[in-house]
């Protein structure tokens, strides 16, 4: 996966509706210049400054009757609260929330049509892309009869959040769910917008007596190549029985869509796309969906001798690249390459993006290939400090950790930057917290507040402290 770089913003979405995927009443035609919009309080491009998320989850939370929780759980699963600059998931999902067109997923018509609002506004536009899912998740609690004070208390949302997900099954469902519940007693801080860990024990409805994925049943465990995985099986019209060449490659993908949502998609017939494995970022689950022995279609021509690892992220986005996700990634490649005698190194462990006749840039430049390798080839290395993005705009890059210290350099808008240690400095106030960390970035030279990196913990993990 991960072609949303190449993809003109609107293509995909615009050819979808052309197909009748969405309804097109609410879309432009073609043809026609777009009306000028009106100012979308900076969020147009997706990256609304801190503060602004925050307004439009609370305000979305309000208008539709939705707990607030509910709202951020589903954004940062779907895409940890950053929507991509109005590009599609390999989904054809857009922005924060996800609001998708496809054959099994038809939220963003239906947000289209409950909130009135464009299609193009409603992709690009991150409070909109909010507001419309808001106004799907509402539609979806009033037919389930929520009210009163069931529809206030954020356990009784749980089979309204399945739905919302449109996954292929009842299991994948629970998967997605599953996760959104995990992330509500977590607790969020991103972007700006902060979501106290909340504990709360869902009602699953229904979804009660669907077993979770990873339930070892004596047929999963037989299926499975790699002893880790949890076999999900892809959709057989989503790969070929068989191989005509011998395997010599494994090969580096990064979903450009949840986990969930991925293992989903390859169980929908008009993915026509598969892949061997999908890791999950938040703790390295490996689901396994395509046997070894049989061919998956995760690179078109070069798919007869190889096998497809899926990653779950964003190319541009390195907050989804944990150490979990590459030290369970790198132990199933480990396993792969020993099984099959495949050389340990780079001409035979691959990017998609590096492979002949390719149009994708997977994994990107955020993938750690040195760090990656190290752990294939059984060393235990310090894990990456460089894989964080900042947030807000006009942030300051000083000379020291202390708010009277020169600027070096502004960011102008969410950046990836190196983080070579952290230390602490002047305490900085900013969206309602406190922080005294600071980190010193490698590019930039200087130190900027740890309060716009895009992690929940105010000392970033796994980043060492300044001699
Ligand atoms: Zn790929």
């Amino acid at each position: 996966m991960g072609k949303t770089a190449r993809v003109p913003r609107m293509t995909a979405l615009l050819a979808a509706a052309a197909a009748g995927a969405i309804a097109l009443s609410g879309a432009l035609p073609s043809t026609a210049a777009p009306a000028p919009e009106p100012p979308q309080s900076g969020a147009q491009t997706g990256s609304a400054v801190p503060g602004d998320l925050n307004q439009a989850f609370q305000t979305a939370a309000v208008t539709y009757d939705v707990p607030r929780e509910v709202l951020v759980g589903i954004g940062y699963a779907e895409s940890h609260l950053d929507g991509h600059n109005g590009q599609p998931s390999q989904d054809n999902g857009y922005g924060l929330m996800h609001l998708a067109s496809n054959p099994q997923n038809p939220t963003m018509s239906e947000a289209i049509k409950l909130t009135g609002l464009p299609v193009e506004t409603l992709a690009k536009d991150s409070a909109a892309n909010i507001t419309g899912a808001a106004a799907v998740l509402a539609s979806y609690a009033d037919q389930a009869g929520l009210t009163g004070d069931a529809r206030k208390d954020v356990a009784k949302w749980y089979t309204v959040v399945a739905q919302y997900s449109h996954s292929a099954d009842a299991p994948t469902g629970r998967l997605y769910t599953d996760e959104v519940y995990r992330i509500i007693g977590a607790g969020v801080g991103s972007a700006g917008v902060q979501l106290a860990p909340k504990a709360v024990t869902p009602d699953r409805g229904a979804y009660v007596k669907v077993a979770p994925l990873g339930s070892k049943s004596a047929s999963s465990v037989l299926a499975v190549d790699y002893p880790g995985a949890i076999w999900n099986a892809a959709c057989t019209c989503n790969y070929r029985v068989g191989r005509t060449k011998a395997i010599s490659t494994i090969v580096i993908h990064v979903t450009q869509g949840s986990y969930a949502g991925t293992i989903s998609w390859f169980k929908n017939s008009a993915a026509q796309v598969s892949a061997h494995y999908v890791i999950r970022s938040s703790d390295g689950q490996v689901t396994q969906m395509v046997a070894e022995k049989d061919t998956a279609w995760h690179v078109g021509s070069e798919n007869p001798y190889t096998v497809g690892i899926e990653h779950e992220g964003f190319v541009d986005q390195p907050s989804w690249f944990t150490d979990a996700m590459y030290r369970s990634s790198a132990a199933v490649t480990k396993n792969i390459a020993e099984r099959r005698g495949i050389p340990k190194d780079r001409a035979h462990i691959k990017g998609h993006s590096e492979l002949p006749n390719q149009t994708h840039t997977d994994p990107g430049p955020n993938w750690n290939w040195t760090y990656y390798m190290q752990l294939v080839n059984g060393g235990n290395p310090n894990p990456p400090t460089y894989n964080f993005t900042t947030y807000g705009s006009g942030v300051r890059v000083r000379s020291a950790p202390l708010l009277t210290a020169s600027i070096v350099t502004t960011l102008p808008g969410p950046t990836q930057v190196f983080v070579t240690c952290q230390k602490q400095g002047d305490m900085v106030n900013a969206e309602g917290t406190s922080n005294n960390w600071w980190a010193k970035l490698r590019d930039q030279g200087g130190y900027m507040s740890n309060i716009y990196i895009a992690d929940p913990n105010p000392k970033l993990p796994g980043v060492p402290v300044c001699p």
